[in-house]
This record gives C-alpha cells, sequence and structure tokens, in this order.
C-alpha cells in the first residue's frame, strides 16, 4: 500500500464524521491547497461540471488542462488536473481565486473533508448490507483551529449535499472496472488492453453533450461498457 493510501485509511479510521459531528478548521486563505499538487483527481462529473462552466467539450479540457493515464494501483484510466509552472500552480487558480469555483472537483470543494463508501446493514434485510458514504476529517495541516464546525453545516455553507448517489455508483463502478481491467491485464496483451482503457476512458470521461443532463449520459455509458467489456470477456 503506498504513503498515500495509508495516510488516507489513517484519517478515515481515526477521524469519521457524522452528520452532527464537529471538527476544528479554519482556512487563512493562504491559497497553498492550490499549488504542488499532483492528486486532483477528477470523476467524470467533476470534468463535464468543468467542461460546462468553461463551454469546451470534456475532451478540450482534458487536453487543455488535465492528463489521463492508467491508475497505478487501480489498473483503470484516471484523469488529473495539470498542473503548471515551477510552483506546479493548479491552471484553474487565477488572481489567488478559483476560476471554476461553482464547478470546481468535489475534492476541492468538500476540503478538509474526505469520503469514502462503507456499508451498512439493509433495514429490508438483515442478511444483506447496503452502501452508504461516510465522511472523515482529513486534517490538512493548514489554517488554524479559530472555528468549530458540524459536517452537516460545512456541507450546507457550501451548497454541498450529504447524500450523493452518483458518487456511491462512480465508486462501486471503479471497483468493478478495477477487478475486470486489472485482470484482464494478466491475460491479454498490450495492445487489446490499450483498446480497452482507450474505449473504457472515453465512454466514461470525454463522450458526453454538456448541452445534456451529466446523470443520464453516465448511467447509459456504464450501461455500454458492461455491455463491451463481456462481449470482450466472452471472445
Ligand atoms: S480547481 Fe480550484 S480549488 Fe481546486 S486546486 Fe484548482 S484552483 Fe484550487
Ligand atoms: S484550505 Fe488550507 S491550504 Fe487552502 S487556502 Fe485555506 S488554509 Fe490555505
Amino acid at each position: 500500500m503506498n504513503q498515500r493510501m495509508e495516510q488516507i485509511l489513517n484519517d478515515f479510521e481515526n477521524n469519521k464524521l457524522n452528520a452532527d459531528d464537529s471538527f476544528k478548521f479554519h482556512c487563512t486563505q493562504c491559497g497553498k491547497c492550490c499549488i504542488n499538487r499532483d492528486d486532483i483527481l477528477l470523476s467524470p462529473q467533476d470534468l463535464f461540471r468543468i467542461a460546462k462552466k468553461l463551454d469546451l467539450t470534456p475532451t478540450d479540457t482534458v487536453n487543455q488542462y488535465c492528463e489521463a493515464y492508467i491508475g497505478n494501483d487501480s489498473r483503470i484510466p484516471v484523469v488529473r488536473i495539470k498542473s503548471k509552472g515551477s510552483i506546479q500552480r493548479c491552471p484553474f487558480l487565477k488572481d489567488r481565486k478559483c476560476s471554476v469555483h461553482e464547478a470546481k472537483p468535489a475534492v476541492c470543494a468538500m476540503f478538509p473533508i474526505g469520503r469514502a463508501v462503507g456499508y451498512s446493514k439493509d433495514p429490508d434485510s438483515e442478511m444483506n448490507t447496503v452502501p452508504k458514504l461516510e465522511y472523515f476529517f482529513t486534517d490538512p495541516g493548514c489554517g488554524d483551529n479559530a472555528e468549530t464546525h458540524t459536517l452537516k453545516e460545512w456541507f450546507h455553507d457550501f451548497g454541498l449535499s450529504l447524500e450523493d448517489d452518483y458518487f456511491i455508483r462512480w465508486a462501486l463502478f471503479q471497483m468493478e472496472l478495477h477487478d475486470f481491467l486489472a485482470d484482464m491485464e494478466k491475460h491479454v496483451d498490450e495492445s487489446l488492453m490499450k483498446t480497452l482503457w482507450n474505449s473504457v476512458f472515453i465512454q466514461l470521461y470525454l463522450d458526453y453533450d454538456i448541452k445534456k443532463e451529466f446523470l443520464p449520459q453516465f448511467d447509459a455509458h456504464v450501461d455500454k461498457i458492461h455491455l463491451f467489456l463481456q462481449s470482450v470477456f466472452s471472445e
């Protein structure tokens, strides 16, 4: 397990928050969280929202502001913001402000709160569990402790919802893709693997019409990827 993952798991276990739990944090506006970053990963919805804000296609947004690669551990296509210059500044940081503020990636909007998918008992069946969102304070080592917030208030103040079905679907689909593609990688040659990764990448991140709703397009793409991978697997 890499150091970053270990840190995330420690934060998760030690700093879990329920809606009414409180944490101490006050942002002193130093701007450091927007420089020297190579870990701002975008989900398909993050990319879609930024593309819409900039009135670009997702493809042009990736070409101008992001980089795509195959995750070292996940073995699935990943998109992250590409930092610029000697101080590795986020390309959306302009005049010390986030120029895509209303559409900033979820990880920036929630900061310093992290989230993950856990499981709880299914109220309809004692035998089953259902996925649920869990939140934790990431203790970022910046700002000061001058303010106390509850998780619920923090999200409300930033216009975020603690319920996010999309994030659960996205997190579960990433796990499914990881299982499938990491296994595939052991059995097929590099050129077929590149074709698979490329097709998944295009469907998952790029092939969206920014004038239409995101979620129906995302769901349709997930269905298409399921069918595509099943067809490859059965060959
Ligand atoms: S997207 Fe906005 S908030 Fe996030 S790192 Fe870039 S400038 Fe900062
Ligand atoms: S969140 Fe932290 S790093 Fe970012 S501007 Fe505020 S104090 Fe600075």
